[in-house]
């Protein structure tokens, strides 16, 4: 009876008013379980699409007058839609990179690691590089670092780097260290660590943070065209975890000319936010401030208006900048990459020009070291409207984290990373300061934005899955559901505030929100289907949910494939 009843009303309404010219859609999807985050339609059926934008979001028979005699329909077969889902942090070009490496993540010893290690040496001549990735004394039962010593033996000849603890140390043997001159008497680099022996003050074969540099930049170089290729399928890897956008974590001019060579040959049905990585607010900087950002390139492709900068380093590795020191080290308190009187220079000269700042902070002290320079900068530009960043916020004083809201600061958090890390963290911080540690609920409550990113560079690409993050985020639990309740399960959100944290927050955290974020008229016609409806099934199979169809401007961009 209602079927009936609707198909009469679509008759009439076609009838009585057939589409003008202005107002037919070019496509129209229909027969969806819609999930806008609009809150004046905040369910929908279908919706009209002319020229990349949402031209109406309704039910089907709403929707129905927009068909014309050219409109493509699109039926949808009562899948789940959400708006387009945004990554906020991600390391973009790296995502596609070809497995070229190594991968440690299994491993559950430094022996399984150099057992590996052998077996891929095995496969080059001497002399070449061995990169790997993903190690972490964490997985490895809490071990101390390994040395060159047990690499050096496996690897006389070739060089070997591997990379670990998230990124923050890399592991090298001797001859990775002859090739980088590095020697008992190499000094520290800014912001890094050589860590050395302390009877011989020969170096162990562990780098921390900066150091890494000293080593990585002795790998063979990488071509324009391999890099090319790894962009193009970076983009491939994203739609297909139903990713309509991306906030690339820091890249450089060159890397950005090749993103805006990829649109001008038409091969970027991606939405990218850059952050262009500026290690101070020195030279580099200086020179990006020469041009106005670039806002909305390609009907909305690619936008550059953002640099990202560090205040310390990470939490695994005792590089996060802490106000007490480490509870599992008393002597450590972490490494400032940026002071505080640096990062209001930068705040304050990049806000002056137009572009918005990212900040990398981690520690309590590192985010306080922030939030002190946003107060700053800001009675310097007052009225501007800066949105800065904070990336991780991942261990806050409590009496910080009011000050998101308050300043309007944004904190850009990784919930995969609190599943990761909930084996470590707590060792690291102890049992107080870990309370204010992965907030997302805290921030929330405070009345802040915040945006939701996977920031996995080094692991498997399968960890860019924004439904793993929204699981994570919603359940605090591992693949495994544990630990049972959640991981200081005060800090879950509900499902709707962790698709926010995907879609409307990131759009925000990007000055997008008027056109991203949500399935309202006017907006870009980004959409994410799903093959379940992630607010009503069991949590537990969020994270198993598949992306049936990405949609960027009204075109389906990426469709599961069949069986
Ligand atoms: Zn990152």
């Amino acid at each position: 009876m209602r079927i009936l009843s609707s198909i009469a009303c679509c008759l009439i309404a076609a009838c009585a008013s057939p589409p003008s010219v202005e107002e037919a859609a070019e496509v129209i999807f229909e027969n969806g379980n819609f999930i806008t985050l609009d809150p004046e339609t905040p369910r929908a059926e279908a919706l009209a699409v002319r020229g990349e934008r949402l031209l109406a979001v309704g039910s089907r028979e709403e929707i129905a007058r927009y068909r014309g005699e050219d409109t493509e329909v699109i039926d949808l077969e009562g899948a789940t839609v959400v708006p387009g889902l945004i990554d906020a942090h991600e390391h973009f070009p790296d995502i596609g990179k070809r497995v070229q490496q190594v991968f440690l993540d299994e491993t559950r010893s430094a022996a399984e690691a150099l057992e590996i290690v052998k077996r891929e040496l095995e496969k080059i001549p001497p002399g070449e590089w061995l990169v790997g990735q993903g190690w972490h004394t964490v997985t490895w039962n809490g071990s101390d670092y390994p040395g060159e010593e047990e690499l050096s033996r496996i690897s006389p000849d070739n060089p070997v780097y591997l990379v670990g603890m998230a990124s923050h140390a890399a592991w090298v043997n001797a001859k990775a260290l002859e090739l980088a001159g590095i020697t008992r008497d190499t000094p520290d680099p800014p912001g890094g660590k050589i860590l050395k022996r302390a009877d011989t003050g020969e170096p162990t074969g562990i780098l921390l943070e900066e150091a890494l540099d000293l080593v990585s930049r002795h790998l063979p170089p990488v071509t324009r065209e391999s890099r090319k290729e790894d962009i193009r399928r970076s983009i491939e890897t994203a739609l297909r975890f139903g990713l309509t956008g991306m906030h690339d974590a820091g890249s450089d001019a060159e890397t950005v000319g090749i993103f805006k060579e990829l649109l001008a040959e038409d091969a970027f049905p991606f939405r990218l936010y850059v952050m262009l990585d500026v290690p101070d607010a020195g030279a580099v900087l200086d020179s990006y401030l020469k041009h106005p950002p670039e806002i909305g390139l390609g009907d909305h492709r690619l936008t550059i208006r953002c640099f990202k900068a560090y205040a310390d380093g990470a939490l695994g590795a005792r590089g996060a900048a802490l106000l007490e020191p480490y509870s599992d080290d008393s002597e450590a308190t972490g490494l400032i990459q940026n002071s505080e009187d640096e990062l209001t220079r930068l705040i304050q000269k990049a806000g002056s020009k137009g572009y918005q700042v990212a900040i990398h902070a981690i520690g309590d002290r590192g985010n306080r070291n922030t939030l002190n320079a946003v107060e700053r900068a800001q009675k310097e530009l007052p009225g501007k409207d800066l949105r800065v960043r904070i990336e991780h916020a991942q261990i806050l004083s409590p009496s910080d984290i009011p000050r998101f809201a308050s300043l309007s600061v944004i904190a850009s958090m990784q919930p995969i990373h609190a599943t990761m890390d909930m084996g470590f963290a707590e060792t690291r911080v102890g049992p107080e300061r870990i309370k204010g540690g992965y907030v997302w609920q805290s921030l929330l409550s405070s009345g802040a934005r915040v945006a939701a990113g996977s920031d996995t560079p080094s692991f498997p690409v399968a960890y860019n899955n924004p439904l793993w993050g929204i699981h994570a985020a919603v359940t605090r639990q591992d693949a495994l559901g544990k630990p049972e309740g959640g991981w200081y399960g005060d800090q879950k959100v509900n499902r709707m505030d962790a698709l926010k944290m995907y879609t409307l927050h990131p759009a925000y955290a990007a000055f997008e929100e008027e056109i991203k974020g949500s399935i309202s008229v006017g907006k870009l016609a980004d959409l994410t289907v799903l093959s379940k409806d992630i607010l009503t099934i069991p949590e537990v199979e969020i994270r198993d949910t598949e992306v049936v169809m990405t949609v960027l401007g009204g075109k389906v961009v990426y469709r599961r494939p069949e069986g």
